[in-house]
């Protein structure tokens, strides 16, 4: 529990930072929404996510009203065999609905992005 605690807020930090230097370099007074996109299988909690980001931001008066919001994206593979596309709730052992096979290629699911942000200069 401890563990996931200081991963979250690692990667809130880590966006926080980023988010400063978008600010930064668009002269921005305040950032006032960030989208993220967080893929299923990110190994982020996005309630913990959530919190730590609230903590961090309160140290740069810069993202004090930024409202964060977070999508999560499904975890989707591509059989490589039919061709087909899935979205899968376990990535453990996956296969494809239409053929079982096992030779998949993961579409989304990993992601840790910045998707947006709303800036007032
Ligand atoms: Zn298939």
């Amino acid at each position: 529990m401890r563990k996931k605690r200081v991963h979250e807020v690692a990667i809130a930090m880590g966006m926080v930072d980023e988010l400063l230097r978008i600010g930064r370099e668009n002269n921005a007074k305040s950032i006032t929404r960030v989208s993220l996109k967080i893929g299923k299988i990110s190994g982020i909690v996005t309630d913990s996510l959530k919190f730590a980001f609230d903590a961090v931001k309160l140290e740069h008066p810069v993202m004090l009203t930024a409202e964060l919001t977070i999508n999560e994206v499904p975890l989707i593979y591509d059989c490589n065999d039919c061709d087909k596309s899935f979205e899968a709730d376990n990535f453990y052992f996956p296969s494809c609905p239409e053929c079982d096979s096992f030779n998949l290629t993961l579409i989304s699911g990993e992601e840790q992005d910045i998707e947006n942000v709303e800036l007032e200069v």
